[in-house]
């Protein structure tokens, strides 16, 4: 007999993309769920109940006050519901936090990397702070998701450049956390991606993206510059893994050297070390490169001519990078992780009008380019990544079913 979708499948197949809308704070109430989703009111009413019951969201029955039509029920996560690990490494260590839904991070542990800072042990430290986490936490954990500064070929999962980690190139490092998880105990999903990609994602649920349709990011931590994009929710990923590799861009042709062999590459002239090398200053080891381009932005800021020079410098060449890859990708808005935030903030004029006169786009269309609005873009979108299954098939990912609304005993 040919079976049809009957109400309470369509209902299941509707949990995940319930979940993200309640997650990423785009359905507060049910009223919202209910037209987001398009579906029936019963329906959003037992997709409400399925996910209470799972422990992910609560459902508050008293009509949210205040507001004009028809009273409904408001919707939050469930702070009591489960957690994930998020980590991410970077080029002085790695962070570890636990994380639950609707992008909350509790408070991170900054540690050093391990003596040997090869990726197994690298790995290995993680999981074991991971797994130390949340065993002292009474909520389920349900995932690890981690962040590496290396772009990650898919679908082996290779760390492809991780020139400022000093990783092999083509090192397996998806298995290798893998085998890390096994070996520790932990017995939940395990993933790594990109730092940029994931960075993009979570200020795209839970920050200055949100609403964007084609959401490009730029960002640098202590060095090189990363990029993103996320198109209408999903990171563009290419072919394999690698796209928006936008810190190769040639944006001075006689510029500085960069490690990939090329000249004057966005890497090289838009990151800590090339604001300090405009401002004619000597990197000092002892001190981290986000601290000493901080104090190059702090002394311009109290009047110092050359170091406003630098920075002029510098977004110059970064906006000249911006503009070409709007030519190419037409986004609609512009996210600056937190180094090239304070870059726009200290030349707010100048960087839009650069982007705006070397790009078609950018001149015809006003394209808002705006700062990271989220304090560890990376460390809240590796918690993404360990929610994605989750995100995807509640009931699957939880090992539900629970099915409250329907009769004990009930089929
Ligand atoms: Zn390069």
């Amino acid at each position: 007999m040919q079976r049809t979708q009957t109400s309470p499948d369509r209902g299941r197949a509707a949990l995940g993309p319930a979940l993200a809308l309640i997650h990423s704070g785009a359905a507060p109430t049910r009223s919202v769920l209910t037209s987001a989703l398009g579906v029936t009111r019963a329906t959003a009413g037992a997709i409400t109940n399925e996910l209470e019951a799972l422990g992910l969201i609560t459902v508050d029955a008293r009509p949210a006050g205040g507001t004009r039509g028809r009273p409904s029920h408001r919707l939050a996560v469930d702070p009591s519901g489960p957690v994930v690990a998020a980590a991410q490494i970077h080029a002085d260590g790695f962070t570890v936090a636990l994380a639950g839904l609707g992008g909350r991070l509790a408070e991170p542990v900054d540690l050093p990397m391990p003596d040997d800072p090869g990726p197994a042990r690298v790995l290995a430290a993680v999981v074991r702070e991971a797994v130390r986490q949340a065993g002292a936490d009474h909520r389920r954990c349900v995932g690890l998701g981690l962040a590496v500064p290396t772009p990650v070929a898919l679908p082996d999962r290779t760390a492809v450049a991780a020139m400022y980690l000093d990783w092999p190139s083509g090192a397996r490092i998806g298995e290798e956390l893998e085998r890390a998880a096994a070996e520790a105990g932990l017995r939940v999903p395990v993933e790594l991606a990109n730092d940029a990609n994931l960075a993009a994602l979570a200020e795209h649920r839970h920050g200055a993206g949100r609403g964007a349709r084609h959401l490009l990011y730029i960002t640098s931590g202590h060095r090189g510059v990363g990029g993103a994009l996320v198109v209408d929710g999903r990171l563009h990923t290419g072919s394999a893994g690698l796209a928006l590799e936008v810190g190769q861009l040639t944006v001075d042709p006689n510029g500085r050297r960069c490690p990939c062999g090329s000249i004057g590459c966005l890497d090289v002239e838009a990151d800590p070390p090339a604001l300090l090398a405009a401002a004619g200053r000597e990197a000092d080891p002892a001190r981290t490169m986000v601290d000493q381009a901080r104090a190059v932005l702090a002394d311009a800021a109290a009047g110092d001519a050359r170091a406003q020079a630098a920075i002029d410098h510098v977004v110059d060449r970064l906006g000249l990078g911006i503009a070409g890859v709007i030519n190419i990708l037409n986004p609609d808005r512009i996210v600056l992780g937190a180094f090239h935030s304070a870059l726009l903030a200290a030349a707010p004029e100048r960087l839009p009008q650069v982007v705006a006169r070397r790009s078609h786009w950018g001149r015809c269309g006003e394209v808002p380019i705006v700062p990271a609005a989220l304090a560890r873009p990376e460390l809240a979108g590796a918690a993404e990544l360990a929610w994605a299954p989750v995100l995807a098939d509640p009931l699957e990912a939880l090992g539900g079913p629970a099915h409250p609304p329907r009769a004990a005993g009930a089929p």
